[in-house]
């Protein structure tokens, strides 16, 4: 039998996207090993995490400030907006250094599956965004999945009424492609080929 602590760590990692029991007991069993190299910058990423990052008022990325490092930007492009599914699509399209405008982060996607309804998403302040004027192109840059495509519909829907050019991303996108796990020539390729939605 582990230890209390061992036990308590083990299962708070195995509650994370992307570890099972068996992974997260490995990570732990190589942390307690590894006590100089591995546990304390571990240690002192978390703390750093905890203490110093927020989640931007305005798009919803997560920075050191509020509003984050894009919002503030005023070398940014203030017309142009694009709306992804999570703050991982943000920073992936960040790395493909592509687009010059802001982000607007709805925080999932629409799922029947899932129970996720329009009003768990951040769509009433997008349109309040949008509704302020100064927009002339909104991206709608979510995942080519099922429930991305399905929120990418019902936004259309939402932002008609809006005289704005609203385009998606092209569908070089393989089917079930999600953005952060692209490579960064597709995903730029997908962003120069957006076409008008509809
Ligand atoms: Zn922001």
């Amino acid at each position: 039998m582990a230890s209390p602590e061992i036990e308590a760590l083990t299962s708070a990692l195995a509650r994370l996207p992307g570890f099972g029991p068996r992974s997260a007991r490995r990570a732990v069993l190589h942390l307690v090993k590894k006590r100089e190299a591995a546990l304390a910058p571990l240690r002192s990423a978390l703390m750093a995490v905890e203490e110093r990052l927020s989640t931007c008022s305005i798009c919803g990325n997560v920075d050191t400030s509020d509003p984050c490092a894009i919002c503030a930007d005023p070398r940014r492009d203030a017309r142009a907006l694009c709306v992804v599914e999570d703050v991982s699509d943000l920073w992936a399209l960040e790395r493909s250094r592509l687009f010059p405008g802001r982000f607007h982060v709805l925080g999932g996607r629409l799922s029947a599956l899932e129970g996720v309804r329009p009003d768990d998403l951040a769509i009433d302040s997008l349109i309040r965004r949008i509704d302020q004027g100064g927009i002339d192109e909104v991206v709608l840059a979510m995942n080519a999945t099922l429930e991305g495509q399905t929120t990418a519909h019902y936004l259309a829907e939402r932002l008609e009424r809006f005289p704005i050019r609203l385009t998606q991303l092209a569908h070089g996108l393989p089917v079930g492609g999600e953005l952060d796990y692209l490579d960064e020539g597709t995903l730029a390729q997908a962003l120069r080929a957006r076409r008008p939605v509809g």
